[in-house]
C-alpha cells in the first residue's frame, strides 16, 4: 500500500482533534481534554520552538559564510528585504480594498453602531482627541442619558484583564525613542537573546555579523568552524524529522485543546461567537485565501516559471498544515526549510538565509488581517477613516507585522499600535479577540507561504533553484520546455 503523505496524516489528526473537542464539549468532558490532552499540544510547540532558535542561528551563519563574498551577500540581503516589503504592502492594499468594498462593520445594526459611536466619543473625550468628522453625539441632548449608561459600561469593558495586560506591555514599549526598534535589534548580551523567543531579530543580527566575519578570516581558521556549524545544522534537521513523525498525534492534541478552550462545555458558544463576527471573519478569510491560492501562484508564474501551481502546493503542504495547526511561523520554520530545500529544490545557501529572516519580518497574512481589523472596527463605530488615515494604516501595519513575533496571537497584540496610530481605542481588540485564534491559523499559513514564494523568487534570480517535478523525479520540470 502506498504510504500516506505526512500532510494528509496531519490533516486527519486535525480533523480528529476537532471531532474529539466537539464530542467532549457536548459530553461535558472539556476539563478532561484541557487537563490531559491539550498539554501534548503545548509540548509539540515547545519542541518545535526549541529547534527553531538554534536552527536560525546556525543556518544563517552557515548560509552567510557559504555565500562566499560580502558583495553578493549585500545584494541578496537588499533584494530579500525589498521583496519582503513589497509583498507586505501588497497584502495590506488587498486587505484595505476588500474591507472597503465589503464593509463588514457597516452590516451591524444601526442602533448598536450608534451606541458604539457614543462609547468611542466618551473614550476620545477622556483621551483628549477631537472628534473631527461631523457627528458628535455627546453634544446632542437626545443621547445624553444613553451616553451616561454607556460610560459606566465602557469602564468595565476597559478593565477587561485579558486586554489590559496586552495594552500595558505595548504602552511600555512605545514610551521610548523613535529609533528604539533599531536599538532593539542589537543585543548587548547574546545569551540573553538566545533565552527569549521574542528576540529572534537579535539572533539574526548576531548570526549575520558572525557569518560575515567568518568570511574575513583565513580559510584554515574558518573552515573548521564552518564544518562544525554544518554538522550542528544536520543534527537539528534530524530532530525536526523525528518530531514530525509524531506530528499527527501532537496536532490532534493541539486542535482538541484549542477548540475545547473556545467551546467549554457548550458548543453553541462557538457558533454564537462566529455569528456576531461572521462578516469580519469572512472578509479576512477571503483576503487570506486569495493570497494563498491566487496572488502567490500568480507571482510564481510570473517570476519562477519552473514551479507549477499544483507542484508548489504539493511541496509546501507539510509546512502549510503545520502552520495552520500551530499558528506559529517560528515553530513551523524548520519544516518550511525542509520543504523549500527538498521539495522546491531551492539551494540551501539561499533558503538558510532568506527563510529565517522571512519568518521573523515577513508576515503578509498578519498585515492583511491588521488592515481589515482596523477598518472593520472603525466602521462598526461609525467612523470613516480618511485616505490619509488609511495610508497611516499601511505604514503602521507594515511596521507592526515586522515587529510581530512569529508566535500565536502576536498579530493581535501589535494591532494595538495600528489602532492607536489612527486615534482609535486600542481596547477594541477585545471585540475581535474571540475569533482571533482561528483567523491566526489561516494568517500563519499565508505568512509561511509568502516566505516560501519570496525564497523561490530569489533562488531563481540567483540561479539556485532546481525544481524537480515530484511525479517525474528524474527530469527538471520546466514550463518553457
Ligand atoms: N501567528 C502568526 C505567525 O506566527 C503571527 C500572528 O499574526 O499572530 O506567523
Amino acid at each position: 500500500m502506498k504510504k500516506l503523505a505526512l500532510h494528509w496524516k496531519i490533516i486527519i489528526g486535525m480533523v480528529l482533534g476537532i471531532i474529539w473537542a466537539l464530542i467532549s464539549s457536548s459530553m461535558g468532558w472539556s476539563e478532561f481534554t484541557i487537563n490531559w490532552i491539550d498539554p501534548f499540544g503545548t509540548i509539540f510547540i515547545n519542541l518545535l520552538k526549541l529547534i527553531a532558535v538554534p536552527l536560525v542561528l546556525f543556518s544563517i551563519i552557515g548560509g552567510v559564510a557559504n555565500i562566499g563574498d560580502p558583495s553578493s551577500l549585500g545584494r541578496m540581503g537588499g533584494k530579500t528585504l525589498g521583496i519582503y516589503l513589497l509583498t507586505t504592502v501588497s497584502a495590506i492594499a488587498l486587505g484595505l480594498l476588500l474591507v472597503n468594498v465589503i464593509s463588514p462593520g457597516k452590516l451591524i445594526d444601526e442602533e448598536s453602531r450608534v451606541d458604539n459611536r457614543i462609547s468611542y466619543e466618551i473614550w476620545a473625550d477622556a483621551e483628549g482627541y477631537e472628534i473631527k468628522d461631523g457627528i458628535n453625539y455627546l453634544k446632542d441632548p437626545k443621547f445624553f442619558k444613553r451616553a451616561q449608561e454607556i460610560s459606566e459600561l465602557s469602564k468595565n469593558e476597559l478593565q477587561n484583564a485579558a486586554v489590559a495586560d496586552k495594552m500595558k506591555a505595548v504602552k511600555s514599549k512605545k514610551e521610548t525613542s523613535p529609533l528604539q526598534p533599531l536599538v532593539d535589534i542589537v543585543p548587548s548580551n547574546f545569551f540573553y537573546s538566545l533565552s527569549n523567543n521574542g528576540l529572534m531579530l537579535q539572533i539574526i543580527f548576531f548570526a549575520v555579523f558572525f557569518g560575515v566575519c567568518l568570511l574575513f578570516i583565513s580559510k584554515d581558521k574558518s573552515q573548521p568552524v564552518l564544518n562544525l556549524v554544518d554538522g550542528i545544522n544536520e543534527v537539528f534537521l534530524k530532530m525536526v524529522d523525528l518530531v514530525m513523525q509524531a506530528a499527527p498525534f501532537f496536532v490532534f492534541a493541539l486542535l482538541a485543546g484549542v477548540v475545547s478552550k473556545m467551546a467549554g462545555n457548550d458548543i453553541g458558544k462557538v457558533v454564537e461567537i462566529f455569528k456576531g463576527l461572521s462578516w469580519y471573519s469572512l472578509t479576512v478569510l477571503i483576503g487570506l485565501l486569495l493570497m494563498i491560492f491566487v496572488i502567490y501562484p500568480l507571482v510564481l508564474k510570473m517570476f519562477v516559471r519552473k514551479i507549477p501551481y499544483s507542484g508548489f502546493f504539493k511541496s509546501m503542504s507539510p509546512a502549510q498544515t503545520l502552520a495552520f495547526s500551530t499558528s506559529s511561523s517560528a515553530a513551523t520554520l524548520p519544516v518550511t526549510m525542509e520543504c523549500v530545500e527538498q521539495n522546491l529544490g531551492v539551494n540551501k545557501k539561499i533558503s538558510s538565509f532568506v527563510l529565517p529572516i522571512g519568518a521573523t519580518v515577513n508576515m503578509d497574512g498578519t498585515s492583511l488581517y491588521q488592515a481589515v481589523a482596523v477598518i472593520f472596527l472603525a466602521q462598526m463605530h461609525m467612523i470613516d477613516l480618511t485616505i490619509g488615515q488609511q495610508v497611516t494604516v499601511v505604514l503602521t501595519a507594515t511596521l507592526a507585522s515586522i515587529g510581530s513575533a512569529a508566535v500565536p496571537s502576536a498579530g493581535l497584540v501589535m494591532l494595538i499600535i495600528v489602532l492607536s496610530s489612527v486615534g482609535l481605542n486600542p481596547a477594541w481588540i477585545a471585540i475581535i479577540f474571540p475569533v482571533d485564534r482561528i483567523l491566526d491559523m489561516f494568517r500563519t499559513v499565508v505568512n509561511v507561504t509568502g516566505d516560501a514564494t519570496v525564497c523561490s523568487i530569489i533562488a531563481d534570480g540567483e540561479n539556485m533553484l532546481d525544481y524537480i517535478d515530484p511525479e517525474n523525479p528524474t527530469e527538471t520540470f520546466d514550463l518553457d520546455s
